[in-house]
């Protein structure tokens, strides 16, 4: 599934490859993929010109030059865009296609079809209906600690909450709460001062991390959690080692926290 650090990758790209060319038309394979009626939709986008992003954890909004009349994209599980020109076959599962009167086409693609395209005329307003927190890069440790210390529930599904912070999805949870060396199972609203700070950190850390590697997993630094799913080929020479903690040795243990996989190192991280 895109999780941040993807989504960030997307909308680089966006603004790498379709910024300030007027939108032409757009083609809509499969009615269940908008949040915005079609009509609509191709009415307040003719001739708008995409000028700027925001990323609020996964959500990726738009801005057009039409100030209320902004994009809003969710990567779903698969999702992904790709910019091309008209002369060659749309790509598959390219299932809205953006034309620019340029020529190029920004495709959006959804393979299995959980992705969704809509307007939004307030991102403030959207998300506050929709009840999501600040992105989990922007939000301030105060914040995160007062949220934090409102749930008597394992830290775990507290975090991976978008009402805690937006962004944080299953394996980066774990990543952030082995880096700041808290047990998953944690109470949230009894983590001390440093361990919210640890906890605010290590998101900064991980996400940073990630983002810089191009969420290329198997570029993620040996020190990281990560490798334990073995997502990609594992970067040790010791093809075993991914079982073990990287910092202390310990076999990996793998539970179910809030009904997710949840992976931790039992030595280290331990309800205090
Ligand atoms: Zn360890």
């Amino acid at each position: 599934m895109p999780e941040l650090p993807e989504v960030e990758m997307r909308r680089l790209y966006l603004e790498a490859t379709s910024f300030d060319q007027p939108i032409d038309s757009i083609t809509v394979e499969d009615q269940k993929l908008l949040t915005t009626d079609f009509n609509t939709l191709q009415e307040s986008l003719y001739n708008r010109r995409f000028l700027s992003t925001k990323r609020v954890g996964k959500n990726l909004f738009i801005y057009t030059d039409n100030p209320s009349v902004i994009v809003r994209m969710h990567f779903g599980m698969t999702g992904d865009l790709v910019y091309y020109h008209n002369s060659i076959d749309r790509p598959r599962h390219a299932r809205i296609v953006f034309y620019f009167k340029n020529g190029f086409c920004l495709g959006f693609v959804c393979p299995r079809k959980f992705e969704r395209i809509g307007l939004v005329s307030d991102i403030d307003a959207y998300l506050k209906q929709k009840k999501i927190a600040p992105d989990a890069l922007s939000i301030d440790v105060g914040t995160l600690s007062d949220k934090l210390k409102k749930r008597r529930s394992p830290v775990k599904p507290v975090l991976l909450d978008q009402a805690t912070t937006a962004g944080l999805g299953n394996w980066i949870v774990d990543e952030v709460l082995f880096q700041a060396m808290i047990h998953p199972s944690s109470i949230s609203a009894d983590l001390s001062d440093t361990q919210v700070k640890a906890i605010h950190d290590a998101i900064h850390f991980v996400l940073e991390t990630a983002i810089a590697r191009e969420a290329n997993y198997r570029d993620f630094p040996p020190s990281f959690l990560i490798h334990a799913r073995q997502w990609d080929a594992s970067p040790y020479d010791d093809p075993e080692a991914y079982k073990f903690c990287p910092r202390c040795g310990t076999k990996i243990e793998v539970i179910e926290v809030g009904g997710r996989t949840t992976y931790f190192c039992p030595k280290e991280q331990v309800i205090s």
